[in-house]
C-alpha cells in the first residue's frame, strides 16, 4: 500500500441529483441509511446489512432482489477519478488494473473495480460519498467484501500507510511489529495470496537488477533509483532498495581495525 492524494477527486455537481433519482423515495433511504449507521457498528443488525434492515427503500436490481442502486458503477466519472488518484494500480495491493470496466483501457489489465472502504452494506449513508471510493482489483475487493472489523482497516489516503507494512525481496508481506490494523488488513484483504506474492516478488526482482548496478557510481544518488509515486508495487519496490542501497553503504564503509592484542 502506498500513500493516495484525494486532491483533485470530486464528485460533479449534479452527483447527489444523480444518486437520489436512482431511489423510489430518495428522502426515505436517506433517513432510513442515517438511522440504520446510529445504530452499534458491531451489532447484530448492522452486521446483516442494510437491505435487510430497510429494503422498502431500495429499488430491485436486474435479478429482481432489492439492493443500493449501484451509481458508482453507471457513472463513468467515478472510475476515472478513483483510477487518476492511484495512477491505475489497486489501492490495496498496488496491482495494476483498467480503470474501464470489463477493462476497455489496458485491455492487458485485468478490470479494475469501485470499492467502498466503508462497505455499504454496514455503512449505507456513506454509499455515495466519493471520500470512501478507492479503485480496488476484483481479488481485494472481493476479499474485504461486506467486513469492518471494530477500528477498520489501513486507509491508503491517509498518514504514510506504506510505513506500515514490510515488504521482504520474495515479495512476502507482513505487518510492522504492533500494527494490529496493518495486520487486520493484510489478513483480511488477502494480501499474501500466491499469485501477487509472485508478481510482487517478480516486480522487486526486476527493478533491482536494473538499479544494484547504479548502486555507488557517481551521479546516481538514492532517490534516482527509487520509483516516484504510486506505481506498480512501487512501495514494495521501493522499500528493497533502500534496503540494499543500506547495506552497500555499510559494506563500503571502512570498519574500523579493532587493537590486537599481543
Ligand atoms: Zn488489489
Amino acid at each position: 500500500m502506498i500513500r493516495l492524494r484525494r486532491e483533485g477527486v470530486e464528485a460533479p455537481a449534479d452527483w447527489r441529483e444523480a444518486v437520489d433519482a436512482a431511489f423510489p423515495d430518495a428522502a426515505a433511504f436517506w433517513k432510513k441509511a442515517k438511522a440504520f449507521e446510529k445504530l452499534t457498528e458491531q451489532g447484530a443488525t448492522r452486521k446483516k446489512g442494510f437491505t435487510r434492515y430497510a429494503p422498502d427503500v431500495l429499488p430491485s436490481n436486474r435479478k429482481g432482489k432489492r439492493d443500493l442502486p449501484p451509481v458508482w458503477r453507471t457513472e463513468a466519472c467515478v472510475r476515472a477519478a478513483i483510477a487518476g488518484m492511484s495512477r491505475g494500480i489497486c489501492a490495496y495491493c498496488q496491482s495494476p488494473v483498467s480503470s474501464t470496466h470489463p477493462g476497455k483501457r489496458g485491455k492487458d489489465r485485468p478490470p479494475g473495480q469501485v470499492d467502498h472502504f466503508r462497505p455499504k452494506a454496514r455503512f449505507p449513508a456513506q454509499a455515495y460519498d466519493w471520500n470512501n471510493y478507492f479503485l480496488a482489483c476484483m481479488a481485494c475487493n472481493i476479499a474485504k467484501g461486506d467486513m469492518w472489523p471494530s477500528g477498520g482497516y489501513v486507509r491508503p489516503d491517509e498518514g504514510e500507510p506504506g510505513s506500515r507494512f514490510v515488504f521482504a525481496r520474495s515479495g512476502a508481506i507482513r505487518a510492522r511489529k504492533g500494527d494490529e490494523q496493518a495486520k487486520r488488513t493484510i489478513e483480511d484483504l488477502e494480501l499474501r495470496r500466491y499469485w501477487l506474492t509472485w508478481h510482487r516478488g517478480k516486480a522487486i526482482e526486476r527493478h533491482l537488477k536494473i538499479v544494484v548496478p547504479l548502486m555507488g557510481r557517481p551521479g546516481f544518488p538514492l532517490e534516482m533509483l527509487l520509483i516516484d509515486g504510486p506505481d506498480e508495487f512501487s512501495e514494495a519496490i521501493n522499500q528493497n532498495v533502500r534496503r540494499v542501497w543500506a547495506n552497500g553503504r555499510r559494506k563500503r564503509k571502512p570498519s574500523r581495525a579493532r587493537p590486537r592484542r599481543a
